[in-house]
């Protein structure tokens, strides 16, 4: 296995649209895959996850930076060269071999032999459930098991620097999506081959990954753990694009002790306004958020007395959605909207206070968590 170092690394394509702003697909950076770890690479359609992903695998050579892989750098080697297994979207199989043959085909192909070929089969065979299915033709099987097949073409190999996914699982059924997901996490942490994920789907990336990469428009904008994502996303985007429904965002300004929207003030942590101090944010103009999750807020009626708590605001309820296990209120605070969830069966107020708790009430400028080492 091998740790990646994408060293000031940026790629414009010759054929880039030429009305964007931006010529790059894929903004300059630096970034260091770790030895090992698994990573899924989030982020919506066209912000530059494939172009990453095949700059590492080398099927594309950067316009500017190099890659290096332990420090050696490959950005001129091939793709085999690099010694990477890849699975993509689609299935890759050969419909004419057996089930075992397609699965042995990589390890063939550099000259292992029979009884260790032999020894992996089986045991990835184990791995994807496909016991027993070793003689049939690759052409006799369903898109899901084919699908299966490429995943474990990727996974025989124990020798490769690391395994790169482009959403493998988009065209595998929804029940044995959650089930592969399980199986290559368990491979992870039997392995620990340097994986790295490709994936639109936030609960896709938040079940597979240790890290996770959350992308948008050609930049890298947080890596983190699903919970360092979920409860300090680094960037309004990721905030938003995390969390069903994603974090409120709401437009405001620094009084020099609390968050103030549309002239309610709303409570902030001691960290979050030393920081803000520290950056002069209550005169400095920069365009300022506050960021709060609807899981952090409380909805309480207006019976209840909170007139002398900060933490609490009044706000207008427009509509109440059943979730199933929670309800979705949605709320005016100001001019402003945003929404609460709400534990399932319990009364939703028509006039209502919102309890804000501090700690989770994030203060954002210019789209950044604003933060002591921020
Ligand atoms: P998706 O999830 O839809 O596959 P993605 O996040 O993988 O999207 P990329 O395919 O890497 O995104 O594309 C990033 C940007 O580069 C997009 O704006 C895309 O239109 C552009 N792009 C991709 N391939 C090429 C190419 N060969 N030539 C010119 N522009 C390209």
């Amino acid at each position: 296995m091998a740790s990646i170092h994408l060293k000031n690394l940026g790629h414009r394509y010759a054929a880039y649209d030429a009305g964007s702003d931006n010529p790059y697909a894929l903004n300059p950076l630096d970034q260091v895959w770790e030895d090992g770890g698994a990573y899924a690479l989030l982020g919506p359609s066209g912000c530059g996850k494939t172009t990453l992903l095949n700059i590492i695998s080398g099927l594309l050579r950067p316009s500017e930076g190099r890659v290096l892989f332990d420090g050696e750098d490959v950005t001129d080697l091939s793709t085999e060269r690099r010694n990477i297994a890849q699975v993509f979207q689609f299935p890759v199989v050969y419909d004419t071999l057996t089930v075992a043959e397609n699965l042995a085909f990589p390890l063939r192909n550099r000259g292992m032999e029979s009884t260790t070929i032999e020894a992996r089969v089986a045991e990835t065979l184990t791995m994807l459930g496909l016991e027993g299915r070793a003689n049939e033709r690759a052409r006799s099987l369903n898109a899901d098991d084919k699908q299966k097949i490429s995943l474990g073409r990727g996974l025989v190999r124990t020798d490769v620097r690391a395994i790169l996914f482009d959403e493998p699982l988009t065209v595998i059924d929804p029940h044995l999506k959650w089930q592969l997901r399980t199986e290559l996490k368990k491979i992870h942490e039997r392995f620990s081959h340097t994986m790295i994920y490709v994936t639109h789907d936030q609960t896709e990336a938040l079940t597979f990954a240790d890290k996770v990469v959350v992308m948008n428009a050609g930049s890298i904008l947080q890596v983190g753990t699903p919970e360092q994502l979920f409860d300090r996303p680094r960037h309004t985007f990721v905030g938003t694009f995390i969390g069903s429904p994603g974090m409120n965002v709401l437009r405001c300004t620094f009084d020099g002790e609390a968050a103030v929207v549309d002239g309610v003030k709303l409570p902030l942590d001691e960290a979050t306004i030393k920081a803000a101090h520290a950056r002069g944010l209550a005169t400095s103009g920069v365009s300022l958020e506050v960021g709060v999750r609807p899981e952090s807020l409380l909805v309480v009626g207006a019976g209840v007395n909170t007139d002398d708590d900060p933490h609490y605001v009044r706000v207008d309820v427009l509509g109440v959605e059943d979730l199933g296990r929670h309800s979705l209120v949605r709320l005016r605070l100001g001019n402003q909207l945003l929404c609460a969830l709400h534990p399932e069966g319990a009364a939703i107020p028509e006039a209502a206070a919102l309890r804000f708790d501090p700690a989770r009430t994030l203060l954002y400028a210019n789209s950044l968590l604003v933060e002591a080492n921020g």
